[in-house]
């Protein structure tokens, strides 16, 4: 590392690797759910405080959102971190399947890893900023409940990311790679439907069903399935379906979620889906409440983010592995089959994925490739790639081929290989951060292109004005 800047920022993550791995093991053990993350961010914002950084707790209306700040002045160079964990996917650190309790939550999308590595290399480039004197201001932005009720969303529209030049994060994946996809931008809506009871055999011809009324709700919109756009993605649980089966329900609820590569897209189809729910309350004689839960943007990429992000990746190197880690990562590959990692490496479009079959780990760094692509995914880093240069950028932490959101990231979350990830990562931040501190040209590049991009559209906050965070979502 010949920039005297970044070698400060790498020492300063060298020296405290100990303290950095212990603070994402401390979250992968709360493994907390989207906006109860309160001892997880408690955690990171007094980390934060402790070395200097002015903490502002509970931004946007949520008791988990917070935003730690360093320095003064331009430019503001963001970096965001998540904590949040996926229910029902508790799981030890070791390479098959066993729980530390069953159905308890998990950290199956290793965030204990986002939000550490974006703490650490915040502080780190904040030393290193210190250090040289170097002019602006380094922003972490602790981000709660990205899995499902989108914090990110809520804290852009309150204006929680107003002014910021540049923002930052790490994702653990399984590539070490700056993407260039977009994301799906979606719609998460709740129906509710009222009828009336009665008793199922003696007196059905009183009774309203609001079960009824869910199922014919989804009929409709399986129809509606062959007249919307190919990559629309429509999906549905039905959270509440009546008590037991000799009462006809008198309360019925489902849960959608609507996804397409552009916003207006997602806006058209839910609008039509609301015409099939109320036809579904016409033909059933109950009532019908829509929820709005929440909505995201698809994400904007930046092409100049991420040529930055590999550079430094390549300037730091990717770790290696010991005998032990390939042993354990050779255990989890045995909990998918060969054709199920051929066909999630294929899915990947990586140009010569084809070589990549037979290996465990991915220390290589490629150029990103998918340019025009679109995740099917949904992000609200998304939401603030619409707002100023965003890169969210991968390291590998899991086996190629085994899926997201599943016991065997929770795992590789909480050993060594996530550690070694998580510094990895942390100083790649630092140094990206350190790069748009001190490179004028580069965040012009990086606004211009967005500017580009954006083509004039404009962003307009996906939830109504009226709606709040759905903070009690799990305590229903
Ligand atoms: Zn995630």
């Amino acid at each position: 590392m010949t920039d005297s800047g970044k070698k400060t920022a790498i020492d300063w993550i060298e020296r405290n690797k100990e303290m950095i791995i212990e603070i994402s093991d401390t979250v992968w053990g709360y493994a907390e759910l989207g906006f109860v993350e309160f001892k997880s961010s408690k955690l990171l914002a007094d980390e934060l405080e402790a070395h200097g950084f002015s903490v502002e707790r509970g931004v946007a209306g949520i008791p988990t959102a917070f935003v730690a700040k360093w320095g003064s002045g331009r430019p503001v160079i963001g970096v965001m971190g998540e904590y949040d964990a996926l229910p029902g996917l508790s799981q030890k650190a070791v390479p098959h399947k066993e729980p530390i309790k069953e159905g308890a939550p998990g950290h199956g999308c290793g965030h204990n890893i986002h939000g550490t590595s974006g703490m650490s290399g915040a502080i780190a480039a904040k030393a290193a900023m210190e250090k040289a004197g170097m002019k602006g201001t380094i922003k972490f932005f602790g981000c709660p409940a990205e899995e499902m009720l989108s914090g990110k969303v809520w804290m852009v529209r309150e204006g929680v990311f107003d002014g910021v030049d540049a923002c930052l994060s790490h994702h653990p994946g399984s590539m070490n790679v700056a993407g260039l996809s977009s994301s799906n931008a979606n719609n998460a809506v709740k129906f509710h439907f009222h009828g009336k009871t009665s008793h199922a055999a003696g007196s059905p011809e009183q009774g309203r069903s609001a079960l009824d009324a869910v199922e014919l709700m989804n009929v409709g919109v399986n129809f509606l399935r062959e007249h919307v756009i190919q990559d629309a993605r429509i999906h549905y649980v039905i959270e509440e379906g009546g008590g037991q089966p000799n009462v006809v329900p008198g309360y019925a609820r489902s849960w959608y979620l609507i996804r397409a590569p552009e916003r207006d897209q997602v806006e058209a189809i839910y609008q039509r889906i609301l015409k099939i729910a109320e036809g579904a309350a016409l033909m059933t004689e109950t009532t019908l409440k829509v929820e709005f839960v929440k909505g995201i943007y698809n994400k904007i990429p930046s092409r100049t983010l991420s040529e930055l992000v590999t550079a430094n990746m390549r300037e730091i190197g990717a770790p290696t592995y010991a005998k032990e880690e390939m042993r354990f990562a050779e255990e989890i590959a045995t909990s998918i089959t060969p054709e199920e990692k051929r066909d999630s490496l294929r899915k990947s479009k990586r140009p010569g994925w084809e070589e990549l079959t037979d290996v465990l780990l991915d220390n290589t760094i490629p150029d990103a490739w998918n340019e025009g692509e679109v995740s099917h995914g949904s992000t609200d880093v998304s939401d603030v790639s619409w707002h100023a240069p965003t890169m969210e950028f991968g390291t590998t932490t899991y086996v190629l081929g085994t899926p997201g959101h599943s016991w065997q990231n929770v795992a590789m979350s909480g050993m060594s290989i996530g550690h070694k990830s998580l510094i990895f990562a942390s100083k790649v931040i630092a140094a990206s951060a350190i790069d748009l501190l001190t490179k004028p040209d580069l965040l012009k590049a990086a606004k211009d292109e967005l500017d580009k991009r954006l083509m004039g559209r404009t962003y307009k906050s996906p939830v109504p004005l009226e709606a709040k965070p759905p903070l009690d979502q799990w305590a229903k």
